[in-house]
């Protein structure tokens, strides 16, 4: 008996819903609140419907809970096309298309491309393709899709769907490698866009420093639908009283790192402890200029403390930073990351040499990591 009732229920998860359908007479029939649920049930009484993707006989499903929706009667050829459905995904769906239906925009919902056989969640100007993402999804799948809709000249936006409303802080953030995966780059200042149905609201979280992991400190906002625009408003670069509290978080975290590497056990073989002995630093007062919060460090695999040792004992022993990423000892997440993280590297030992054998005290440092980050901020958006 569990075992048959286990079977019902993944089946029914895997039928594919949708909010336009196909009447018998071929016109497109869309589930955007246009009709009352008692109008929608007399329309069912008379009217037989179609999926237009697969051409497949699908119910109107008019629930008291759930948004009016289509659904596959069977499991169909569409599974290849689009993920399982929820509630949230289908609500934030149908906002979506009202925000830019409101805003004069052309939008298709749910539009079928068949050239590269991929269903968009929100077809805008027939240039950008919406994807509404209320799940995780496997990071190539969702290259994949980028890809495809590259190859039509149309301009992806991935949106995470949020059940719940976010804090709006300044903070640590946690990000899953499909969350990064669905950053915004729009002019290179990447953030992550959400949207939450239930108060129709965008979010960002955007100035994103890496710490490590899934780890990073940013800046949550939100954004009411009604003040949006399109193409979507950017983020603002942060202030300085703003970037003080980035930097207060990650001096906390970098002492909870240099706590960690002490108990860490063979403090021979341990990578932090061996550099501040070759810089001759003390392990458990670490000037504050190791450790700086810079835009674009997630290019590098560890946490900001360690590549930026790194850099200083290169520098001290002559050695050059392309040597130095050449080498293999600062280890980049992905080897196309290369000129970012010389960049970055760069930027940081313009800041290191210029810092280190003067008298500044912290508050100086602040101005000075301040003003890499607005020149880099610059440098991006122009
Ligand atoms: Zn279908």
């Amino acid at each position: 008996m569990p075992k048959s009732c286990g079977f019902h229920r993944m089946e029914e998860r895997r039928v594919v819903i949708i909010l336009v359908a196909k009447t018998s007479n071929q016109k497109l029939f869309y589930l955007t609140n246009q009709h009352s649920r008692q109008e929608l049930h007399k329309i069912r009484t008379h009217e037989q419907f179609f999926c237009p993707t697969c051409q497949a006989s699908v119910h109107l499903k008019i629930g008291e809970i759930n948004i009016p929706h289509f659904a596959h009667k069977a499991l169909s050829s569409c599974d290849q096309f689009s993920e399982p459905e929820s509630s949230l995904h289908l609500h934030g769906k149908l906002l979506l298309h009202n925000f830019f239906k409101k805003l004069n925009h052309t939008v298709d919902l749910e539009k079928y491309l068949s050239g590269i056989r991929q269903r968009t969640d929100v077809f805008v100007n027939e240039r950008y393709a919406i994807e509404f993402q209320c799940s995780p999804i496997p990071v190539s799948q969702l290259f994949q899709r980028s890809d495809g809709y590259k190859r039509l000249n149309v301009h992806p936006v991935w949106i995470k769907g949020l059940k719940e409303p976010l804090r709006e802080e300044i903070g640590l953030v946690h990000l899953q490698a499909y969350e990064v995966a669905m950053f915004q780059q729009a002019d290179h200042f990447s953030y992550l866009l959400l949207f939450h149905p239930p108060n129709n609201r965008f979010y960002y979280q955007s100035n994103l420093f890496y710490v490590s992991g899934n780890r990073w400190v940013g800046k949550t906002k939100s954004l009411q639908a009604n003040q949006q625009i399109f193409p979507f408003a950017l983020p603002n670069p942060l202030t300085r009283n703003e970037f003080k509290l980035v930097i207060g978080i990650f001096q906390n975290l970098k002492r909870q790192y240099i706590r960690s590497q002490l108990y860490a056990g063979r403090r021979i073989g341990n990578l932090f402890c061996r550099l501040c002995y070759e810089l001759q630093v003390e392990v458990a007062s670490v000037p504050a200029f190791f450790g700086i919060p810079l835009l674009g460090g997630d290019c590098m695999k560890e946490p900001a403390i360690i590549w930026q040792l790194q850099i200083a004992q290169a520098y001290e022993k002559g050695v050059g930073l392309e040597t130095l990423v050449a080498s293999g000892q600062v280890v980049l997440t992905h080897p196309e990351k290369f000129s970012q993280a010389l960049e970055v590297m760069t930027d940081y030992l313009t800041f290191y040499t210029s810092i280190k054998n003067s008298e500044k005290t912290n508050a100086n440092l602040l101005d000075n990591v301040y003003d890499i980050y607005c020149k880099t901020v610059r440098k991006l958006r122009k």
